[in-house]
């Protein structure tokens, strides 16, 4: 499980930390890279691991690229190959995930089902990455027959894309809402903020 702390204080994160959780996602570059610097300054989270999980400008690729440990929201190759030049040659390579866009919307993150192989094969090339799978956000859907159909476009191509001979053990799929849809579709992380922090108070940061 991942824990996404965005809009959480560090001492929240610090708490869950305490608790037992390790993994940690933050959606938005600037709030993330200012919590993983509050945290390390706590001293008391030697093993914690922290994901970008939100979409990221070429802009911002430097800031992710030294501070986090994975980027799960990969959906262009130019934003991978700047990550790959700029990640600290003394960190170990950056686990990153493609996100697909499985609804087929257009206005949507993520790269679309049928462009994710050639994306994945140029991406596994990349030394200073290293690609452990995919991640998917759909639609919210009412009821779990509909999530779980949405999710199993996600695993049928993790699974056309392993087929391919391409090393992938990640699947992020499922929040707080549809957990148990993707779970039962083949999800191996997800990516849960409310069901463990609680409401949010308030609106996301800007990116
Ligand atoms: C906010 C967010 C989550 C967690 O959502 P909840 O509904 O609070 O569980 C998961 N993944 C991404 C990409 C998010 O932005």
């Amino acid at each position: 499980m991942l824990a996404v702390s965005k809009t959480f204080e560090a001492d929240a994160v610090r708490q869950a930390y305490a608790a037992g959780q390790q993994a940690f996602g933050e959606n938005y570059v600037q709030e993330g890279v200012e919590k993983v610097e509050q945290v390390r300054a706590l001293g008391a989270c030697p093993h914690i691991v922290w994901h970008c999980i939100g979409p990221l400008q070429s802009n911002k690729t430097r800031l992710v690229a030294e501070h986090f440990d994975w980027v799960q929201s990969i959906d262009r190759l130019k934003i991978a190959q700047r990550l790959n030049e700029q990640r600290p040659a003394q960190l170990p390579p950056l686990q990153v995930c493609i996100q697909v866009n499985v609804d087929g919307g257009a206005n949507k993150s993520g790269v679309a089902a049928g462009d994710a192989l050639e994306l994945a094969q140029a991406m596994a090339a990349l030394p200073r990455l290293r690609l452990r799978g995919l991640m998917a956000i759909p639609e919210p859907a009412p009821d779990f027959e509909t999530q779980r159909a949405l999710f199993l476009r996600a695993k049928a191509l993790f699974d056309e894309l392993r087929a391919h001979g391409l090393d992938l053990d990640t699947l992020s799929l499922g929040m707080s809402d549809d957990l148990e849809a993707a779970v039962a579709a083949g999800s191996t992380m997800v990516r849960v903020g409310r069901a463990v922090f609680g409401h949010r108070e308030r609106k996301v940061a800007a990116a």
